[in-house]
């Protein structure tokens, strides 16, 4: 998860956790969307580490959190960016299902979001309240959105994102767009103010400002 700047050397998952334990702790467990790698592997881990699924963090978090010392939890699962970057080179696999939300069957009940937490889920306003969308463009296709087995979910196989055409750039149509554009309005006059800024992994930024 580290946004996909690239690393010196190798730092593998096994000899994190050797480091940590060098450097004293109580308790270490490795989270991941693939735990069972470790099968047969527990051994290059400290004595006691447990291994758990993604779906599992929460509770996990909460155990460590009762325990006294220093308890480590690694986090082992390949950036999205990083994941969305390396399919546009063919070099990660890329499963052929795409999945899309039926708004005329969605609730707009918000349970695929919890599910996933997944920012790829949008609201989507219509006439009927707000409903849910999947933004094709970031997904990155980990399908956590349908572990609430909603009935507006449809499963695409072997489907394809229709590309953007292209239009002719026209300087004067653009100078005419940007004359047409109005003044945003701004709060500097106002100062002091917040600003939150959103995002995840190596695509954004969390930062506040005053
Ligand atoms: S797609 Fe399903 S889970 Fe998501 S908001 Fe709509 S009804 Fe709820």
């Amino acid at each position: 998860m580290t946004g996909g700047q690239p690393v010196d050397g190798s730092i593998s998952v096994p000899q994190i956790a050797r480091q940590v334990e060098a450097e004293g702790i109580a308790l270490l467990v490795v989270v991941s969307d693939e735990p069972e790698k470790y099968q047969g592997h527990e051994d290059q881990f400290p004595r006691g580490t447990t291994f758990h699924h993604r779906s599992e963090l929460d509770d996990v978090q909460r155990r460590l959190r009762e325990l006294s010392g220093v308890t480590v939890l690694i986090y082992d699962q390949t950036c999205a960016a990083e994941k969305r970057r390396r399919r546009k080179k063919g070099e990660f696999p890329d499963p052929d299902n795409r999945l899309f939300i039926n708004e005329a069957v969605c609730e707009g009940c918000g349970d695929c979001g919890v599910q996933s937490n997944c920012l790829s889920v949008e609201p989507v306003e219509t006439e009927l309240g707000r409903k849910r969308r999947i933004d094709q463009s970031s997904c990155n296709k980990d399908y956590s959105c349908v572990n609430g087995f909603c009935p507006s979910f449809v499963t695409l196989e072997g489907a394809t994102l229709r590309r953007a055409e292209g239009h002719a750039f026209d300087p004067a149509e653009l100078a005419r767009r940007v004359e047409a554009l109005s003044i945003p309005h701004t709060h500097l006059d106002q100062a002091p103010y917040d600003i939150l800024v959103t995002g995840v992994g190596g695509t954004g930024v969390g930062r506040s400002a005053r």
